[in-house]
């Protein structure tokens, strides 16, 4: 069954109090996107945070209103009704979520856009994996490289679908994603991010073919130039062959 705006709720009071406590949230401000009926929002407030939550429901947000009224009065929760993919999003320093899953990539890129210092962050398992999967191993690919030149990725633990109501068909995990610097120099994000793409919309070819077939994506004649500069070693190799470092080494090129 596909839930309205994906919504599986926490009801596993051990799960709720995992997610939590996986950072420490005393006196932060943190974001929650999706807060639904406000399990975690209230384990997080109960933890001493400040909580921002955005939630797309607008019935929920008034349920929300009215059950966490002191504490939103007391100035410590602030409930936004709006979509997280696109609506103004309130300041924070963490994010603590149990993402809706048809959102989570969006949402991903949007928050290491913005910035933040550390988020604790629930996805299916599968996505969570793939996520977390290193350069140069075969379950990686443009969400893998992308999150990973921009952060480190943790699988911290996987929940069964009974921690939830109703029940998801899928397992889900908890990860941290700690935003640092790009561990090799970026030129030009937005044509490192091109390049990621290009060579990720067709992964069973070479790179060399994939850079060839990449008009609409990249410029013709750069694309021309960096086949003729590059290394045969990487123009043979398949982009979930190519080291983090490759994908930078591609792109930088003048
Ligand atoms: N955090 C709650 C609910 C998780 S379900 C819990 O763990 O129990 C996901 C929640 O995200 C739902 O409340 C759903 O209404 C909300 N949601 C779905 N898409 C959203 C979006 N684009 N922006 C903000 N919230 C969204």
């Amino acid at each position: 069954m596909k839930a309205r705006h994906d919504q599986h709720f926490l009801i596993d009071k051990n799960a709720i109090g995992r997610i939590a406590d996986t950072e420490d949230v005393k006196g932060k401000v943190v974001l929650e996107i999706g807060p639904g009926n406000g399990a975690l929002t209230r384990a997080l407030l109960d933890r001493g945070a400040t909580v921002h939550a955005v939630e797309l429901d607008g019935m929920l947000c008034d349920e929300l209103a009215e059950r966490f009224s002191t504490e939103i009065t007391e100035g410590r929760l602030t409930v936004t009704h709006g979509d997280a993919t696109k609506c103004p999003l309130p300041p924070f320093e963490m994010v603590v979520s149990n993402l809706p899953y048809s959102a989570s990539s969006k949402i991903t890129f949007r928050l290491l856009d913005m910035g933040f210092k550390v988020a604790v962050l629930m996805y299916q398992q599968e996505f969570a994996e793939r996520m977390a999967a290193p350069a140069g191993t075969k379950d990686c690919g443009r969400l893998s490289i992308m999150v990973q030149t921009y952060a480190t990725v943790q699988r911290c633990f996987t929940l069964p679908p009974g921690c939830f109501s109703p029940k998801p068909q899928v397992h889900s995990m908890v990860v941290k994603i700690v935003p640092r610097p790009p561990i090799f120099w970026v030129n030009d994000k937005k044509r490192y991010a091109a390049v990621v793409l290009a060579l990720f919309t067709h992964r069973r070819k070479t790179v060399r073919n994939c850079l060839r077939g990449s008009s609409g994506i990249l410029d013709r004649e750069w694309t021309e130039r960096v086949i003729a500069a590059l290394p045969e070693e990487i123009l043979k190799s398949r982009p979930e062959e190519l080291y983090l470092e490759d994908f930078a080494t591609i792109a930088n090129f003048e």
